[in-house]
């Protein structure tokens, strides 16, 4: 690939890219230097190479063995903001969401306050349809570009994402590169006031201080995960270093030196026991990669 542009190694650490500080390491590192990129890489990548992409990390379980073949992680090459005619924000997808909450507010969109609370970028939130205190990507992005495995790029409207609640339907193998938001006018101190006000919660209420994933489990229909997991007695539960916090029994903690097993195993016994005791079966919503030690 000699006009390859971007970072190319071999062998990284992705414990250092997850916000549970676990996971082997990656095969093939990627940073593409932008959009144009990556697509060549993508196109000169042979088909039977797998490729897997990660954001920020705040909602992934890298398993102990790492990922084999290409693991891609956009940087500085995806870190525009522009605002736009309209109340709209055109952003890169490395973009942590709380920097698109920050700019919107100071260039007196409203609308995006939401994602002051959800700690993973740009990539992550479109691809998780995250959301947050009444609010999710569906109800604002207007389109959004990607690349697939073969190189060509995608623009691809709301409706063309499928979303559904924490559930993209676009391709699994769509790399996210930008996306278009639609806001409304509103007064920055208004808005910075709103998320002022999320943080604070937000503090309250999450261990966000903690080596987390997040919600480990989706809610069901018509019930709450962190409920049935705590009727279930799990509240604290431990395997090694791997705790069901306290808090907000939803969240798993990495309290020092838990493995990605020690965190699975945790996270498969809250399923059977809150099966057991409520006859629900929970779903993952951390995204588990990777293979075992
Ligand atoms: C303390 C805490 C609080 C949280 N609160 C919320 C909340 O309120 N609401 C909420 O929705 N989530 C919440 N989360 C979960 C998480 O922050 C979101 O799911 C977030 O959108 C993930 O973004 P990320 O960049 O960290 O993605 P990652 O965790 O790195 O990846 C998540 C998924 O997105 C995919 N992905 C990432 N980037 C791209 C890309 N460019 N193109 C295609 N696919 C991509 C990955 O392959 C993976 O499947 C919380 C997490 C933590 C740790």
């Amino acid at each position: 690939m000699p006009d390859l542009r971007g970072r190319l190694g071999a062998g990284s650490v992705l414990k250092d890219y997850t916000w549970f500080r676990v996971g082997g390491p990656a095969e093939v590192l990627f940073s593409p230097a932008d959009e144009a990129d990556l697509a060549y890489f993508m196109k000169a990548l042979p088909a039977d190479v797998p490729v897997t992409t990660i954001g920020l990390g705040s909602n992934l379980l890298v398993r102990d063995g790492g990922i084999d073949g290409v693991v891609i992680r956009l940087g500085r090459g995806f870190n525009q903001i522009e605002v736009e005619e309209g109340s709209r924000l055109r952003v890169g997808t490395a973009v942590p969401d709380t920097k698109v909450a920050r700019a919107a507010a100071d260039a007196g969109i409203a609308g995006l306050a939401f994602y002051r609370g959800i700690p993973g970028g740009i990539g992550g939130a479109l691809r998780m349809n995250g959301g947050a205190h009444g609010t999710e990507t569906c109800d604002v992005l207007v389109e959004a570009r990607a690349v697939d495995r073969s190189g060509n790029v995608h623009v691809l409207s709301v409706e063309d994402m499928g979303y559904t609640y924490r559930h993209c339907g676009a391709p699994e193998d769509y790399i996210f590169t930008e996306a278009l938001f639609q806001g409304r006018p509103g007064d920055p101190a208004e808005i910075l006031a709103e998320m002022d006000e999320i943080a604070a919660y937000r503090e309250e209420v999450q261990p966000i201080k903690s080596r987390t994933g997040g919600s480990t489990f989706k809610n069901p229909q018509d019930n709450k995960s962190w409920q049935l997991i705590d009727a279930a007695g799990c509240r604290g539960l431990a395997v090694g270093d791997a705790k069901v916090s306290e808090l907000h029994c939803n969240f798993l903690i990495n309290e020092g030196n838990a493995s990605a097993a020690d965190l699975e195993t945790l996270g498969e016994t809250v399923r059977e026991r809150v099966k057991e005791t409520s006859g629900v079966q929970l779903e993952w919503e951390i995204k588990r990669l990777g293979k075992p030690a």
